[in-house]
């Protein structure tokens, strides 16, 4: 009994495990109505965030206009404070007058009173008359010295209080202006992060529009999974095949030397091929049976080409770089077979001599796309010479 239950146990775990790997990794099965909709999602993002930008841009207008408000009302600030302290200095100088002035009363007064001249210029009256109008000039005299300290003292508490006044005016608008100043920092900071998430998803967005047209183009229905759909369109191959006629390896897949500088390791995503003969004439074949999913140009791969296969039921992309300008015969959309000649080898793009890239990822990949998680080594798919540099004559021998 407890025998027999082991032994069941034991074949339990070995069917799970089979099970497992047998089970395609990608469970959940995502429909071309999906891309659809993750698309649209994703150019609402994008509308949310241009309008977002849009609204900081006019805050920082808004901010940048205040600031250059505050600058006039600065300088006219600037303008009132020196015109007050010329006020102040003149003033000064007339209190200084004013000062002699009643120094002079002050001192006709005293004068008068403490040497009797005060009243002997009133009783030097001829008359009556001659006496009030004597009296009454004293008693202006008196008077108007004491408007005059009144008005001086008024001139200077006035003359304190703008001054006061235009300080903290000018205090007030510095602090604002730093202020919004402040603001201006995180709002451009804001505008720099909007901006860059745009980019982000604008590439996003452009990289969803490629998918989903491609699969529009390989006739997929909006309800298909895209797995079984692409292995529908895709005419099926069991192999890859060495892309040139003739050739040697002089370049492996994986981290190497950096070609240009000579120093420092780079990641290098294919296998590099060239051509003994150098007569720049060398035809590239696709590796397989396929559908070309891209050709262009780019400043790093040069001329291109994308492939997308079947082989033994499993997608698979084979690219194709530094292609001769202009010798790149075959179309996006088009079915290819391992017979297809698809260019010519050149050095286009950031190449040190004539030869082709050769490049094998798992999977879909889309050409400016970065799914280096896909790629794998060229060999472990394409039989070539285990050894660099030594030359195959035909594209489907076996080499060791
Ligand atoms: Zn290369």
């Amino acid at each position: 009994m407890i025998k027999r239950s082991k032994i069941f146990n034991i074949i339990l775990i070995v069917c799970v495990l089979f099970f497992n790997i047998a089970m395609p990794s990608n469970v959940e099965a995502k429909t071309l109505g999906n891309l659809k909709s993750e698309l649209e999602k994703l150019l609402k993002e994008d509308q949310e965030v241009s309008n977002k930008i849009k609204y900081t841009n006019e805050q920082i207008n808004k901010a940048n206009n205040t600031i250059n408000q505050l600058y006039k009302e600065l300088d006219r600030i600037g303008a009132e404070i020196e015109q007050t302290n010329k006020e102040i200095a003149e003033l000064g100088i007339k209190i200084d007058e004013k000062g002699k002035e009643i120094k002079n009363v002050v001192s006709f007064i005293q004068m008068s009173s403490s040497d009797s001249l005060y009243l002997e210029y009133i009783a030097g009256a001829e008359n009556l008359t001659d006496f009030v109008y004597r009296l009454s000039v004293s008693q202006q005299l008196l008077e108007y010295n004491d408007q005059l300290i009144k008005e001086m003292n008024q001139m200077i508490t006035d003359n304190n209080n703008k001054k006061e006044e235009l300080n903290r005016k000018q205090e007030e608008a510095k602090n604002k202006q730093q202020e919004l100043y402040n603001n201006l920092k995180v709002l451009n900071r804001e505008r720099t992060e909007l901006y860059e998430y745009n980019f982000s998803l604008e590439e996003e967005i452009a990289l969803a529009r490629k998918t989903i047209d491609m699969y529009i183009q390989a006739g997929c229905k909006d309800h298909e999974d895209l797995n079984v759909c692409a292995n529908k369109i895709l005419p099926p191959d069991t192999k890859l095949w060495r892309p040139t006629m003739r050739g040697y390896v002089t370049s492996e897949f994986g981290e190497r030397i950096d070609p240009f500088t000579g120093k420092g390791t780079v990641y290098h995503s294919g296998i590099d091929i060239s051509d003994r003969y150098k007569d720049n004439s060398s035809k590239i074949y696709a590796a397989a049976t396929g559908k070309v999913s891209a050709t262009g140009y780019s400043s790093s791969m040069g001329y291109y080409v994308f492939i997308h296969h079947n082989i033994n039921g499993e997608k698979m992309t084979t690219s194709y770089y530094h292609m001769r300008a202009g010798s790149i015969t075959v179309k996006t959309g088009q079915l290819v077979s391992k017979d297809t000649v698809i260019g010519v080898m050149g050095t286009t793009g950031s190449s040190t001599g004539v030869h082709l890239h050769f490049g094998v990822s798992r999977g879909l990949r889309m050409a400016g796309t970065d799914f280096n998680s896909n790629l794998v080594n060229p060999r472990t798919y394409v039989n070539f010479p285990s050894s660099l540099y030594r030359d195959w004559s035909d594209r489907t021998r076996r080499y060791n």
